[in-house]
């Protein structure tokens, strides 16, 4: 019977859940065991009782809840040759040759890895003696397929990462909260939300609550943003809106590649010299990522984690390790490392301020 593992990794995101409750069901109907690695690479690299076979009802009421519940980690150890023989060891030790990740660039870049090295691997497994060659026979390649799990839409090559519109739709509704008590005193707020490379949470909670003004990492304001913001919020004020809302991302910059913070665009739109607005921040933090994922969330969960089993049922161990992704509507099946690199690409762009390379990057399409 073929075995097949789930885990997350990277930083947690609404729908990690479906992922997972999707992988371990659609195995199981396929006729093969699921299980789940726990804590993410530090359950593969540690092993023991964080890999643990999963059944149809272990999954039960998965779909409705937040974050990941089979845990999620950081790991240096994976980093390193040594912490990834033990990864190897503990999935043969379970039996285990296919191996479904859900992550970020990080996750997906450690998990490709993983699978190139994994040959010499078992053949260090054998050197040593753990092993012999007939033990090792069925397990000298490792099929892995990776899925997008991330809040920040910050993957090229797919529409919609899997928690993306659950943590823009928690910033709409923290923004909905804020502008009624905004109106009452006719304040100007501040609002920072996630993303460092990538404006999408930024760019789309501006058009999804008609803010007034955004900072994105991959539009750099010109010189001059002070007074087109100032006159922009003076225009909508001039207009009788009792309410001046600011959506800035964490990697907000200026042409200079210099930092756009809260507190600047706060002193500006306060300066007593100016528009004199009584003017908060409200950073949004971790309230991002928390909560159930929405229905589209939800959807896209369970799609990708059907196509990722039968992905990685069908991998042969010549063709690239591959990622699910959404495109126009359509689950399609990606090179991994080609999207990943593009994602690098995009952040290095941004980092040598070549903003318009960044956008055509993000635009370029590429496939399997
Ligand atoms: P997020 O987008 O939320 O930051 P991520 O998957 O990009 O998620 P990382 O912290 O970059 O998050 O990676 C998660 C884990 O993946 C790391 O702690 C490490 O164990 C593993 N990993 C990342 N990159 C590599 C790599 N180049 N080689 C081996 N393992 C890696």
């Amino acid at each position: 019977k073929k075995k097949i593992a789930i885990m997350t990794s990277g930083g947690d995101s609404p729908g990690m859940n479906g992922v997972v409750r999707a992988c371990v069901r659609m195995a199981i109907h396929l006729g093969c065991d699921a299980y789940c690695v726990y804590e993410g690479y530090e359950g593969l690299v540690r092993g023991g009782d964080l890999i643990r076979q999963m059944h149809w009802h272990d999954v039960r009421g998965w779909l409705s809840e937040g974050g990941t519940l089979i845990g999620t980690a950081r790991c240096m150890a994976f980093y390193e040759r040594a912490g990834r023989l033990a990864a190897a060891r503990n999935l043969i030790s379970h039996g285990i040759d296919a191996l479904i990740i859900c992550g970020g660039d990080g996750s997906l870049t450690g998990a490709d890895r993983f699978r190139a090295e994994w040959p010499s691997l078992i053949q260090e497994l054998e050197d040593t003696g753990e092993y012999t060659a007939l033990e090792l026979e069925p397990y000298r390649h490792l099929n892995i397929v990776g899925l997008v799990g991330s809040i920040d839409n910050d993957l090229s090559g797919t529409d919609a990462t899997i928690g993306c519109y659950s943590a823009l739709a928690r910033i709409c509704h923290a923004v909905d909260l804020i502008e009624a008590t905004a109106s009452s005193h006719s304040r100007a707020f501040v609002i920072e939300v996630m993303g460092r490379h990538c404006g999408w949470l930024a760019l789309m909670a501006g058009v999804a609550t008609g803010a007034d003004f955004i900072f994105i990492p991959e539009k750099p304001r010109e010189d001059n943003w002070r007074e087109e913001m100032c006159g922009i919020v003076e225009h909508h004020r001039k207009l009788g809106k009792r309410k001046t809302i600011v959506i800035i991302a964490e990697g907000a910059i200026d042409r200079e590649g210099n930092k756009i913070t809260p507190e600047m665009v706060k002193d500006l739109l306060a300066d007593k010299n100016g528009l004199g607005l009584d003017t908060r921040i409200t950073t949004l933090g971790h309230v991002q990522r928390g909560g159930t994922a929405v229905a589209y969330d939800r959807m896209l969960a369970t799609l990708q984690g059907v196509e990722a089993v039968k992905a990685v049922l069908e991998a042969k161990p010549d063709t690239p390790t591959c990622v699910i992704t959404i495109n126009e509507n359509k689950i399609v099946r990606k090179n991994l490392m080609e999207a990943v690199k593009e994602t690098k690409m995009v952040a290095k762009a941004i980092e040598n301020q070549d903003f318009d390379r960044a956008m055509g990057l993000r635009d370029t399409e590429f496939s399997e």
